[in-house]
């Protein structure tokens, strides 16, 4: 056969973190929907989680293979179980459970010497991947989960190091070297990269900056018209081999067959559509902080407040289970709100949410994955960064792209130190969703949503790069 015609087989290895392993499994359904033979490795308690939203959705027939390797739990001293980041609570549990995932390497290994795929797509986090694979003439292709613009503000950052030249922790610096000015403070640049320590999580990072350079190539889960000088940039200027794809969420189907991603929602989706559809067309807030970043019952007292100040309908994702002792909300809070306001505790449908024609701002922590979700639904944002590459993903949405307010997150971390008050997030809220500015917004931001759309129909952006990359596997068969 020859290799035009060859069946591709992909095999993809996500971090085992839902903000990761969601778009990956879309990833994956993609490849298989475009005819690829395609597995991915996951331990026992993410297999079912990632089976949830693989069965039911069109693959043109294709079967999607888990392949399933143990979690190393009980030899970092993590509790049995422990098989997902969201799950590491504390600072101690974080650093365990990126060792443990060091140790996984044997599992890989024996997994590509026995199927020996075209191409191994594995999670930034797994550096140690880009050699083994090399060892079976594999190439590795990296997923960082993450956007150009970040990857671009951290390259520079990492070279240039401007934090250093400021004499404060808020005196903003430029971002060197970048298309747009971009400026940011120390105390939102990443822990990470200015902490002297070594952590666990720290080596591992370091580690993955540094295998960059030798791996095969970069998968991103963006579309070229949403950052077209940072997708150049990254290719011309870092000289990194990338193929843009996304939004990947576009292919989650999720609603069709009720197929979900990720956790289980904790609201019945019928129910929760039926409530935005007594509401008018952007109309309703969506407030969600993702499903790492904790905050505490002070700060989510502040939300209350503010949400309640606006006068806006809104639905807001809380990681609370009910009590009866619920310190975080006012008194009476849920009865005052009744009608406008909706309480999620725990998992949101949120792609389901976010596509509503209600939906009319979304309040967002700026993982990539809901940054990218927003704009895909056309929504003018709020942005709240916490921690990871967020805050740079606030400027593509504020600066770069202006379908976004800052709420005025100063912290990277937070450190106890960020506390947002009810009066900054009503006034945030406001200015997405009322008046000429926020009109202005909400214009720029459909208009990317039509484009994000464009980007994975026949002849897009991101479906001709799919190809490329297709092509680009082939070529080495
Ligand atoms: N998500 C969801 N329901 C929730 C919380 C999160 O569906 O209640 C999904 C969300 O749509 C996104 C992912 O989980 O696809 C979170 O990824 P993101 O990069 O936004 O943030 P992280 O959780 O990694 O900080």
């Amino acid at each position: 056969m020859d290799a035009k015609n060859t069946q591709l087989r992909i095999f993809f290895f996500p971090f085992m973190a839902q903000g990761h392993s969601i778009p990956t499994t879309d990833m994956a359904k993609l490849f298989a929907s475009r005819g690829a033979d395609v597995a991915i490795i996951t331990t026992p308690l993410n297999a079912p989680l990632i089976a949830k939203s693989i069965n039911k959705s069109d693959h043109s027939g294709r079967e999607i293979e888990l392949l399933i390797i143990n979690f190393p739990s009980q030899a970092v001293g993590l509790p049995d179980g422990c098989e997902s980041l969201d799950l590491a609570r504390s600072p101690e549990m974080f650093n365990s459970f990126f060792r443990a995932t060091t140790m996984l390497g044997p599992q890989i290994d024996q997994i590509l010497d026995q199927h020996r795929p075209h191409c191994l797509v594995a999670d930034t986090f797994f550096p140690w991947t880009t050699d083994l694979a090399a060892k079976y003439g594999i190439p590795r292709v990296v997923f960082h989960g993450t956007c150009f613009f970040s990857l671009c503000a951290a390259a520079s950052i990492i070279a240039n190091r401007p934090y250093k030249n400021v004499s404060s922790e808020l005196e903003p610096f430029v971002i060197p070297n970048l298309p747009d000015e971009i400026k940011l403070t120390r105390s939102q640049v990443p822990g990470y990269l200015k902490e002297e320590i070594e952590t666990d999580f720290i080596k591992l990072y370091w580690a993955s900056k540094e295998v960059e350079s030798r791996c095969y190539g970069f998968l991103i889960n963006s579309f070229y018209e949403l950052e077209p000088a940072y997708a150049d940039y990254y290719r011309n200027v870092l000289r990194r081999r990338a193929w843009h794809i996304g939004p990947l969420s576009l292919y989650s189907n999720v609603g069709e067959d009720n197929v979900q991603r990720g956790s289980s929602s904790s609201i019945d989706e019928h129910q929760c559509l039926q409530w935005l559809d007594s509401k008018n067309p952007d109309s309703v807030l969506y407030v969600s902080f993702g499903t790492l970043a904790s905050l505490t019952d002070s700060q989510l007292l502040e939300i209350a407040e503010g949400l309640e100040a606006t006068g806006q309908n809104f639905i807001w994702v809380v990681k609370k289970e009910k009590s009866d002792q619920e310190e975080w909300l006012p008194e009476g809070f849920e009865k005052r709100i009744e009608g406008r306001g909706l309480i999620i505790r725990g998992w949101a449908p949120q792609v389901l949410i976010l596509e509503h024609r209600s939906i009319g701002g979304f309040v967002t922590h700026c993982g990539w994955n809901s940054a990218l979700e927003g704009v895909t639904a056309g929504i003018p944002m709020v942005t709240w960064p916490n921690s990871a590459e967020q805050f740079y993903n606030e400027k593509l949405i504020t600066d770069v792209l202006r379908i976004g307010v800052g709420v005025g997150a100063l912290y990277w971390g937070r450190a106890g130190k960020d506390e947002i008050k009810s009066e900054a997030i009503a006034k945030a809220v406001s200015q997405v969703m009322v008046g000429e500015e926020a009109e202005g917004m909400r214009r720029r931001a459909k208009a990317l949503g039509i484009q994000a759309r464009k980007a994975i129909e026949e002849g897009g952006s991101s479906s001709s790069d799919l190809n490329a990359f297709f092509e680009n596997l082939r070529s080495r068969i």
